[in-house]
């Protein structure tokens, strides 16, 4: 079995943190590749080594703030050196980034140096190869990651390597201009590395066991996911769920590799597998609930619209001329729906509101705003009757009105859209009548 393993930060914040992960990558010969994160929190008060990178930027212009800004990530790293008893010493590395700091070489080469610094300390300690993902993971001169040169890079890179340890979160354009991927942007190095050299399994380790059914937050103690298609999770994902980035699933559809999200302190707990396909039938009708609030809806309504052809067209050309991203349009017969984040709405209204009169014409144009929208997603549905007819009938006995309905073609997730204030209580009515009633 070959391994790719993603530590997250929570798993690297301390030396002790590093001890459970020697523990882990030496108990199973398969976990050749190691892709960690920056150290992330000790506890709850505490600040991510990316996010004082950032701040530490900030104050290149200022020699005194610098060198302690510097000084205090300096002890983070020192501090899990020291507890590994390891001969390594990063002051060189501090006097570059020093230099390159009031250089101005920008906050994505500040933020990198997270992952790079953690994962020299990392290939010490496993007594792995380093290498460095800036030589390896390719940015085109806009800025923009180049996945295929990547892969081939990567792959002929690693073939002849055993084990390595190469950090997660950044690369480089071919100039050497360092490139970061968006927060937590770790969890997509494991999978174009998992890719590369053709993983039989990509581990994501973290601090939960796995994808929960639904937001802790929302539902007490929610059960964990066992098994999930990478299509169920990239809609949960879309919606809300953490845990792995949304951008992290593409390099291995590609392939059909395995992700198994564990917790480094718990290895034991199976953890949530995410496959390609499977015919584990889940445990439950469905898979997961998400959702987020925020939502605004803009309906037109305009007798005989269902002839007008071309009416869809002009009314999202509207959107699409104020930048603004939609996601989804119910419809009826002289009646057409466009939700879109109010935040990126908010700003724009007015000039919405009268391009869509000079484009279309509407009898009625009505704004409701403070929406949520809520995904159940389950590929357990797809042969299931009734499905939508238990849905609604919890969010009627909770009394919650229902504002929008939208099931996909792929009836892999059915949209429900309510007001923002009956959101959690929505949820929960969900995943009472599916999880707890076990209907
Ligand atoms: N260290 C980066 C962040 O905090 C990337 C990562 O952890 O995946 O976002």
């Amino acid at each position: 079995m070959k391994k790719v393993v993603k530590f997250g930060g929570s798993s690297l914040a301390s030396a002790e943190q590093f001890q459970k992960v020697g523990e882990i990558i030496h108990a199973d010969r398969g976990r050749r590749y190691v892709v960690p994160s920056a150290p992330g929190k000790r506890d709850a008060k505490d600040t991510k080594v990316t996010d004082m990178l950032y701040d530490c930027y900030q104050s290149a212009g200022d020699p005194k703030a610098l060198d302690q800004k510097i000084a205090a990530i300096a002890a983070r790293y020192q501090e899990i050196i020291d507890g590994l008893c390891l001969e390594l010493s990063l002051d060189q590395d501090f006097a570059e980034i020093r230099k390159a700091f009031e250089e101005q070489s920008g906050s994505e080469y500040a933020a990198s140096r997270g992952e790079y610094l953690n994962g020299k300390i990392m290939a010490a300690y496993l007594e792995y190869e380093f290498i460095d993902a800036a030589e390896v993971v390719r940015f085109d001169e806009d800025g923009v990651f180049e996945p295929e040169l990547t892969n081939k890079i990567l792959g002929e890179r690693l073939e002849s390597v055993e084990r390595a340890v190469i950090p997660g979160f950044y690369g480089a354009m071919e100039d050497g201009t360092i490139k970061t991927f968006s927060r937590g942007g770790s969890d997509i190095t494991g999978s174009i590395v998992a890719r590369a050299v053709h993983a039989d399994l990509y581990e994501n380790w973290t601090d939960v066991s796995g994808f929960l059914v639904t937001d802790p937050h929302i539902v007490e103690d929610p059960e964990t996911i066992e098994t999930i298609t990478y299509r169920e999770l990239r809609e949960l994902s879309y919606m809300g769920a953490t845990v792995l980035h949304a951008d992290s699933i593409f390099p291995l559809r590609k392939e059909g590799i395995p992700i198994n999200i564990k917790n480094t302190n718990r290895p034991q707990d199976a953890g949530t597998l995410i496959v390609e396909s499977t015919c584990r039938q889940p445990r439950y009708t469905i898979t997961g609930i998400a959702g987020k609030k925020g939502f605004c809806a803009i309906n037109i309504e305009k007798d005989m619209m269902n002839s007008e052809i071309g009416f869809g067209r002009k009314v999202l050309q509207v959107f699409e001329e104020n930048g603004i991203s939609f996601e989804h349009v119910p419809s009826g017969i002289d009646t057409f729906t466009v939700i879109v984040h109010q935040s990126e709405f908010m700003e724009k209204e007015q000039r919405v509101i009268s391009g869509l009169h000079r484009a279309v014409q509407p009898d009625t144009l009505d704004l409701e705003s403070d929406l949520a929208l809520i995904a159940v997603v389950g590929r357990g549905m797809r042969a299931m009757r009734g499905t939508a007819g238990r849905i609604f009938a919890a969010l009627s006995h909770a009394h919650i009105n229902v504002k929008m309905i939208d099931q996909g073609s792929s009836e892999l997730n059915i949209i429900i859209g309510v007001k923002n204030d009956d959101f959690e209580r929505a949820v929960r009515a969900i995943y009472d009548i599916f999880v707890l009633t076990h209907l």
